[in-house]
């Protein structure tokens, strides 16, 4: 059996860190800013290689500013946001110009959806009320701009809700590693980090969950953090060493990043751009296909 290789990107700039605040400092490393030419070069690369890959948007970055509607939100998210908008430089929250970058490349890239405002799904100011208006305002935002909404991605990965999703279009649902604590009932920092580098790769998984999308299990992070030290680099290297093995061996599996990532962790645009190429050379030579629709159930 060959194995498939499945990657895709939480497209969301400053809003995936809203509830943290931590677009602050990135806008002030110019991380955002330098995403633009980084977007674009790894964009060409991906046409260059031929690989496909899913683009999971946050609805808000891709809708134009005074078109934005995030009055569904409650408590502190909500504060959050709205102080967001207020402060951040445009860069940072508005992303169409990079929507237009993937749009422009030849690869047939699949797109899905990341929530309209990225708020979290156990997040106990919110009501289902405000997390239905949620999916429902990310599909239409997807919709106006043209783009599939099959495919959906969890805000932090912190998957809950399900029957929400049923009617609103989205089939597959990317969630955390089967062999992986769920997001939010881990511990602290240090046994994260051995959980991280201890657990086995785990290959594609999916699920049907009762009234609501195919649940599909499948979580290698391509990315060491900003702040790692040399042994999480080198170990986050060797599994994704081992995680490509395991497609090699007939395995489904599926590699998620963040664009800013690549600007934001140093060294990761040229590892990531060396990686992809060794996925390509794998396709060609027969090891592994590399199949966005798969996992994105495309007709
Ligand atoms: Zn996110």
């Amino acid at each position: 059996m060959t194995g498939a290789i499945t990657l895709s990107l939480d497209f969301e700039l400053g809003w995936g860190v809203v509830g943290n605040g931590m677009w602050r400092r990135r806008e002030a490393a110019g991380v955002y800013r330098d995403l633009r030419p980084s977007l674009k070069r790894f964009v060409a690369l991906l046409d260059d290689l031929e690989i496909p890959c899913i683009w999971a948007v946050v609805g808000a970055m891709i809708e134009a500013p005074p078109d934005r509607d995030l009055g569904h939100l409650r408590g502190s998210f909500a504060n959050r946001t709205r102080a967001f908008l207020a402060t951040a430089e445009q860069a940072t929250h508005d992303g169409r110009d990079l929507l237009d970058t993937v749009l422009t490349s030849r690869t047939p890239h699949v797109f899905g959806t990341h929530g309209y405002s990225h708020v979290l799904f156990d997040d106990a100011d919110q009501d289902e009320i405000v997390l239905g208006q949620d999916i429902s305002k990310a599909t239409r935002a997807n919709e106006k701009a043209g783009l599939d909404h099959r495919f959906f991605v969890f805000p932090e990965n912190r998957a809950a809700h399900f029957h929400l999703f049923s009617g609103s279009g989205v089939e597959v649902a990317r969630m955390h590693a089967l062999n992986e604590a769920a997001p939010g009932q881990r511990g602290n920092l240090a046994s994260r980090f051995c959980a991280s580098i201890m657990r086995p790769v785990s290959p594609v998984t999916e699920i049907p969950s009762n009234d609501g999308p195919i649940l599909h299990h499948a979580s290698e992070l391509v990315n060491w953090g900003e702040n790692a030290g040399r042994l999480k680099r080198t170990m986050t290297k060797r599994r994704l060493k081992l995680a490509l093995n395991r497609a090699q061996r007939g395995d489904h599996v599926h590699f998620w990043l963040h664009p800013f990532d690549l600007v934001a962790t140093p060294g990761l645009e040229d590892y990531v751009q060396n990686w992809v190429k060794d996925i390509a050379k794998g396709r060609d030579r027969g090891s592994w296909s590399i199949d966005a629709r798969e996992a994105a159930r495309a007709a």
